[in-house]
């Protein structure tokens, strides 16, 4: 079968209607605010979009057609950009993801460099752990603060199935690797699908209580490559819930969720022991677009407002054109001003982007 295209020549860039002049009502405000009243502080960035996994939700089996080389960011524009949004827009969080993050050749310099910047965000990264074993020292040393690794069964043969690739000694090993390099709290993110993994959410749990984790179960999104997507066969949150309801007593987490996007609970034992918490990520079934802190760079310079978002703001083609720190400033708050209200799921007009979730950065 031949790789998938991508399909990014139908993609919307906007260059030029985001370096005008910004908008007549947008407020004279440094930050990245948008016209309904969000800010968004949260950066992600996505580092490549290759992978060394096949995850079947997320890239066929072939692969995609990747990047070409010189359309990629470079190291330095790359940590130019994280600069200017957190010298500029009040960026304080920068959450680097991929494709595979661990493929990128210069990981441990960038992080090293973006620590090193005057307003040093808070900084983790997003990993299917292969490789992380190898270099968890050497990311905190440059100074990643910590790490969500992704674990969606605890069955080799399962995980096989489902990555193809027979590659889970690598994902435990990581989990070790990190809690021992201190790159902590360390978060396993798990993706349920039906009659695939969705008996697993207590075991997970439990695995994860054992070892120190925190699992957060994310509903499985209509970003995949193959438009595989099926809301019928999608596991909600109310189900996930009630699978964790048969073996643990859960009630909603005392601290309010602020931006973050998992909505956090308390598991106890029957006999009513904290035991821990889980976090539970409902974007399609109790979408949280209200409250959304982020704002997304592409491994190729596109900046999005959104994971949704059907166009993109081109940051590249300015950075190599000589545009000045302050007018890809403007451009950002311009972009950001223009997000839209939500992610339009839920609505029957809904359009899958043409980027699967791997070329945006998930
Ligand atoms: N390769 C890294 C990894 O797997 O952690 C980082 C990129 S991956 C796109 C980021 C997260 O998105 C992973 O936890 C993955 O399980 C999740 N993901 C991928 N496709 C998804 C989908 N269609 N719906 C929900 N989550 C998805
Ligand atoms: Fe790769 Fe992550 Fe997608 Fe799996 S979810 S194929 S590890 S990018």
């Amino acid at each position: 079968m031949p790789p998938v295209s991508l399909g990014l020549p139908s993609v919307d860039r906007r260059p030029d209607a985001a370096a005008g002049p910004a908008p007549a009502d947008r407020p004279d405000s440094p930050f990245l605010i948008d016209s309904y009243g969000r800010r968004a502080t949260d950066l992600r960035v996505s580092l490549t979009d290759r992978c060394n996994l096949r995850c079947t939700y997320c890239m066929p089996a072939d692969g995609l057609d990747w990047l070409p080389t010189p359309d990629v960011l470079t190291d330095d524009e790359l940590i130019r950009l994280i600069r200017i949004a957190t010298d500029s827009l009040g960026v304080d969080e920068v959450r680097f993801t991929g494709g595979e993050p661990l493929l990128r050749k210069g990981i441990v310099d960038i992080i090293g460099a973006v620590a090193g910047l005057p307003h040093r965000p808070r900084m983790s990264l997003t990993t299917n752990g292969l490789g992380l074993a190898r270099k968890a020292k050497a990311l905190a040393a440059a100074g990643l603060d910590r790490v969500n690794i992704s674990l969606d069964t605890l069955r080799r043969d399962r995980y096989a199935e489902l990555t193809r690739r027979d590659r889970i000694d690598d994902v435990f090993g990581a989990l070790t690797a990190a809690t021992a390099a201190g790159l902590t709290p360390v978060k396993i993110n798990t993706v349920l699908m039906r009659d695939v993994n969705d008996d697993e959410a207590p075991e997970l749990v439990a695995f994860a209580l054992q070892h120190g984790y925190q699992v957060r179960f994310i509903e499985q999104m209509p970003l995949d490559a193959g438009h595989g997507w099926d809301r019928g066969t999608m596991v909600t949150a109310e189900e996930i819930q009630a699978a964790l309801a048969g073996r643990f007593r859960l009630s909603p987490h005392r601290e309010p969720r602020a931006g973050a996007p998992a909505e956090l609970f308390d598991v106890r034992s029957g006999g009513g022991d904290l035991l821990g918490t889980v976090g539970i990520i409902a974007s399609v079934s109790r979408p949280f677009c209200g409250d959304c802190d982020r704002t997304r760079l592409t491994a190729d310079g596109q900046l999005r407002t959104c994971l949704f978002s059907r166009t993109e703001t081109d940051l590249r083609v300015l950075l190599r054109g000589g545009s000045t720190d302050d007018e890809i400033a403007n451009v950002w708050r311009t972009a950001m001003w223009g997000k839209l209200p939500g992610h339009g799921i839920n609505d029957p007009s809904f359009l899958q982007p043409d980027r699967p979730m791997s070329a945006i950065g998930g």
